[in-house]
């Protein structure tokens, strides 16, 4: 089975054909995926999507761009959010210094509500994080130290360092099609170093679609290509990478039976 741990199937770019989206991921192997929330306003779409099929799950959460808006954002409203049926994570949240769409210490602040949700609800947290690796380092140590939680660090492209600091933290982190590029070789070396049983894979759609199909809107049916990246890189058969993947996975959002 593939598994598709961040779809953003909520997004305008699925509006047309949203239903074909999805038949096309099932037809492809994909047997689960999670549906990311990136604000609270888009929340109620986000999981009436994971209401309406049996293989979508979803998380609550601000994406750091949106963190202006969340300012007023308390832990007990993600609480609150997090106890409706089939959520399995809080975010995706953390700190995205390279678009700085919203202020940094509105990043960090509502970066902290989310930690505080993971530590109440013991549900992964889902990590987004660029260009911010020693900030992003200081605030998930810090967390850690008041109570622990379980966090993923997502699309991980950051640099090798975070990713190292990051893993001797617990963190579980995953592969997009970023892996696929030509010029991702820092990624694809960071990926070499990642622990073998905290690693899954994604595609982010419609963002970052895997060659052969980069350039386009990306969608779940494509996270086999970055299954088999992953597979190339790690020196592993597809079977092996499909297993460890999935195993990762279930262990990391335990809010979801496993097939
Ligand atoms: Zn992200």
């Amino acid at each position: 089975m593939l598994i598709d741990s961040h779809v953003n199937l909520h997004a305008h770019q699925f509006d047309e054909d949203r239903d074909a989206v999805i038949a096309r991921a099932r037809e492809a192997g994909v047997g689960l995926m999670v549906e990311i929330s990136d604000k609270l306003s888009t929340f109620e779409a986000t999981h009436a999507l994971a209401m309406a099929h049996a293989d979508i799950w979803c998380t609550v959460g601000a994406h750091p761009h949106e963190a202006r808006d969340h300012t007023a954002m308390t832990a007990d409203d993600l609480v609150a959010l997090a106890g409706r049926p089939r959520v399995v994570g809080i975010g995706e949240c953390g700190l995205d210094f390279h678009y700085d769409l919203s202020p940094r210490e509105e990043q960090a602040r509502v970066f902290r509500t989310h930690i505080e949700a993971a530590q109440r609800t013991g549900l992964p947290l889902v990590v987004h994080t660029r260009e911010a690796d020693a900030d992003m380092a200081a605030i998930l140590r810090e967390g850690q130290a008041k109570a622990p939680f379980r966090f993923l660090m997502h699309c991980y492209t950051s640099g090798a360092e975070l990713a190292e600091q990051a893993a001797e933290m617990g963190a579980w982190f995953s592969v997009s099609g970023i892996a696929t590029f030509k010029a991702a070789e820092a990624v694809r070396e960071v990926i070499r170093a990642m622990p073998a049983d905290r690693i899954i894979v994604e595609t982010d759609c419609p963002y970052l679609a895997p060659v052969p199909h980069r350039g386009r809107r990306n969608e779940p049916a494509y996270v086999g290509h970055v299954l088999q990246a992953l597979a190339d890189i790690r020196g592993w058969s597809r079977e092996e990478a499909e297993a460890r993947t999935t195993d990762a996975f279930f262990t990391l959002f335990d809010g979801i039976p496993r097939p």
